[in-house]
């Protein structure tokens, strides 16, 4: 496809040849015209040439006549032999005059003679030639005879005899002749003298300052006896050429004007047809440049729709925003928008449930409602998958998160698109310009990268100093991972499980804990959730179960009883399908026997169909290397029921949650109900994040199987659990349920139930 460069070198290409041509035809036209005038001027010379002949012919024939005339006798019929001479010469009149005023003349009347007998010019001393007029050409030689009288004879060539001799002269009689002195008096009048008298009208019309220029030059040159050439329209429009060129006889020159179309002949057809041509070129490359602009300008939006629209939104895609908001914050000053990155939580799960075509109609439905939420000059975008952005003429976190929460709320109020009622939750991360110097790339990715520390909540995060410090606090921690798995400063915790049948120790969570040297004790919540991310967790998970086997052998070694441990498995692990082999080998490195450990795994892990497979295939793999395994904080997210079945689960260990309300009745048959299914399908419970002896009480008549929490004893550090662990055994501890009951407490909680 052509690019606008070459399309542009393409027309000064075309626009140079025209150029090139109309050049070379006015170079040709000129040249034409050189040889034209040359031409013109020759033939114009030529016939001046001739034309001064005949009349020094003329004279000499005059002169020889009058020595003829001086040496005859006196004839008696001198006028009859006056008219022979005349009849050959062809003079109209041929007289002899005398000083005593006889005049001998041959028979032709003569106005103009007379007029010159009459006026006395006569000159007996020298040959003359005179234009009497224009009418009549005169010429005079002296004559003298024996008798010493003084006389001249006189030839006359009137107007039409003179113009006869024109007519040689005029291009074939294709033009008109006449000849004229120096001061433009006419000295043979044209036979035709139409033509002159228009010439002389425009010799005075305005605006013709060509031909007045042109006639200054031809005045010049007559004065030099130069020959000339000039151009000139008649009033009635007729293009002719007039030449004057000097006779060598007084200072006369001979005119000639002529039509240029006949002196031209076909140059003005060629002319008109290589302009023609030229203008053909023109018209032909104009239109070729018009089509290939026009197809180019079609190519391009083409291109324009290929890059900048989405093809699901029919809208702005990503580029056609960035460009829009760049454009949008160089007419605005610093922090007057809010960039919004918005995210659509498990969309992939509604994908995979409702099908690639639904799942993009929802995606449609969003955007509508997202541009329908806009302000004026606010923009939004699909960037991918179910990435939108949005940006708001709004600065305020307050006015940005209430803007969004109405959005999620429209966006629920009604959909039209899928018969599956799906409550559509947003991951929203906002950043306020301030820096309208940043590529606008990178405030994307401070929108995005705020949503991200979003996750979970349902508000809107904002990229701002916070948010810097915690990732820079997490990007600490990341750093020094290596080196305190290295140094051991990750501490396993055991947290003490009481059996409620017998209210012995029947067991110990593994829980983790980082006494950083430098840092101190950093809580659990501030770096699980972290190396969940990055799958630090693994390595982490490996270390905890390693140390708690250590100690278990070390335990065996020293002879004291054992103790079933159970240890916390993250979900990250499930990519993994191996993962189950390391833990194993660490087992039979340690020696630890069958069913002393469990791996607690959360519900949470358990999404979709194909991973709870993987999962009963997990949990059979545990159970064949003598593993137990529990569900752990069972009720606190989706728990669904369903899962019992499906899994070959030993333990349900229930949530904290479950026990926060325990004086409510529902709360308590839920967990009775809980209870029940458990045992009924072979599976212990354990009651986690038991405070209070009334929530101890209540799972004793509930028949929980066992207890974890602050009220027997928070995470211990080993050395602390074995004391505890020694101390109770010590001191002897009731040995029913119903003992440990007080008798207040029990009738309390019969009450309950
Ligand atoms: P979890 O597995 O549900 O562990 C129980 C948490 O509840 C522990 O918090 C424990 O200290 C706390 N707890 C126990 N009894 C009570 C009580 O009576 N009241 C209250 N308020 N809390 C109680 P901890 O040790 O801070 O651990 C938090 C979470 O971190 C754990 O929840 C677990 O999900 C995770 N975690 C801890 N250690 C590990 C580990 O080694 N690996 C993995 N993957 N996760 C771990
Ligand atoms: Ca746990
Ligand atoms: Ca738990």
């Amino acid at each position: 496809m052509m690019k606008r460069r070459e399309i542009f070198i393409l027309s000064c290409t075309v626009v140079l040849l025209i150029i090139s041509m109309l050049c070379n035809t006015l170079y040709l036209s000129n040249i034409l015209k050189e040889k034209t005038d040359l031409y013109v001027q020759d033939i114009s010379n030529q016939s001046a040439g001739n034309l001064s002949y005949q009349i020094d012919s003329n004279l000499n024939y005059m002169e020889q006549l009058a020595s003829t005339i001086s040496r005859m006798p006196q004839l008696t019929d001198m006028s009859d032999f006056l008219q022979r001479k005349a009849n050959a010469l062809r003079f109209d009149l041929i007289a002899i005059v005398s000083q005593d005023g006889e005049i001998i003349k041959n028979d032709f009347q003569s106005d103009c003679f007379d007029n010159w007998i009459a006026l006395n010019q006569i000159s007996y001393e020298k040959t003359e030639l005179f234009s009497l007029d224009g009418h009549a050409l005169l010429f005079s030689v002296p004559m003298t005879n024996d008798r010493g009288n003084e006389r001249v004879l006189v030839g006359i060539l009137e107007q039409k005899s003179m113009q006869q001799i024109l007519t040689q002269m005029n291009f074939d009689g294709n033009g008109l002749a006449c000849v004229v002195d120096v001061m433009g008096n006419i000295v043979i009048a044209p036979t035709d003298p139409q033509t002159f008298m228009q010439f002389s009208d425009i010799i005075y019309k305005d605006g013709e300052r060509h031909v007045s220029k042109d006639l200054k030059k031809m005045i010049d040159e007559t004065n030099r006896k130069a020959s000339g050439i000039l151009y000139f329209s008649t009033v009635s429009n007729e293009d002719l050429i007039l030449c004057y060129s000097p006779l060598n006889i007084n200072d006369w020159f001979l005119i000639t004007i002529v039509r240029q179309d006949l002196i031209k002949g076909d140059i003005n057809i060629y002319e008109l047809r290589s302009l023609a041509v030229v203008a053909g070129v023109f018209i032909v490359c104009t239109i070729l440049i018009f089509l290939i602009i026009s197809a180019y300008e079609k190519s391009r939006k083409r291109l324009e729709e290929i890059t900048m629209i989405d093809p699901l939104t029919k809208d702005d895609n990503n580029p056609a925003f960035q460009m829009k908001l760049k454009a949008l914050i160089a007419k605005n000053p610093p922090a007057t928008f809010t960039l919004v990155f918005l995210n659509i939580k498990g969309f992939q799960l509604i994908n995979e449930n409702v099908g690639i075509a639904a799942g993009d109609n929802i995606l449609k439905y969003m955007y509508r409602v997202l541009k329908a939420s806009l302000k004026e000059n606010e923009l939004v975008c699909r960037s991918e998958m179910d990435h939108f952005f949005l940006c708001l003429r709004d600065t305020s976190e307050e006015v940005v998160t209430a803007r969004i929460a109405k959005i999620t709320e429209s966006l629920n109020s009604f959909n039209e698109y899928t018969d599956i009622a799906y409550g559509l939750m947003l991951e929203a991360g906002g950043y306020l310009i301030d820096d309208p110097d940043l590529e606008v790339r990178t405030m994307q990715d401070r929108a995005r990268f705020a949503s991200i520390r979003a996750q979970g909540k349902s508000v809107c995060s904002f990229f701002g100093r916070t948010l810097l410090e915690q990732v820079r606090k997490e990007a600490g921690l990341n750093s020094i991972f290596d080196a305190s798995i290295k140094h051991r400063d990750f501490q396993v915790y055991l947290q003490p499980k009481v059996g409620l049948s017998d209210m012995n120790l029947c067991g110990a969570e593994a829980l983790v804990r980082w006494e950083h040297p430098e840092y101190g004790m950093i809580s659990p919540s501030d770096f699980i959730p972290l190396f969940e991310k990055n799958e630090k967790i693994c390595i982490l998970d490996l270390y905890v179960f390693e140390e708690v086997c250590k100690w278990m052998q070390n335990s065996m070694e020293e002879g004291e009883p054992l103790i079933p441990i159970s240890v916390n498995l993250s979900r990250t692990h499930i990519k993994n399908l191996n993962f189950l082999r390391e833990f194993v080998d660490i087992k039979e490195k340690y020696q630890i026997p069958d069913h002393m450990i469990e791996f607690e795994i959360t519900e949470s892990v358990l999404i979709n169909v194909e991973q709870i497979k993987l999962i009963k295939n997990m949990i059979n793999e545990m159970h064949r290397n003598g593993f137990h395994c529990s569900l752990d904080d069972f009720g606190f997210g989706y728990s669904s029921l369903a899962l019992l079945k499906e899994l070959d689960i030993d333990v349900i260990k229930l949530d904290k949650n479950f026990f926060d309300d325990m004086n409510n009745q529902k709360s308590q048959n839920i967990i009775s109900g809980f209870i029940e299914i458990a045992h009924k399908l072979g599976m212990k419970v354990v009651a986690e994040g038991i405070e209070t002896q009334e929530q101890l009480n209540c799972l004793c008549c509930l028949h929980c199987d066992a207890v974890q929490g602050y009220i027997f004893s928070k995470p211990l550090s080993i050395s602390d659990f074995e004391t505890w662990s020694r101390a109770r055994t010590a001191a002897g501890r009731p040995d029913t349920c119903a003992a440990s009951l007080s008798a207040s407490s029990a009738s309390a909680v019969k009450k309950l139930l």
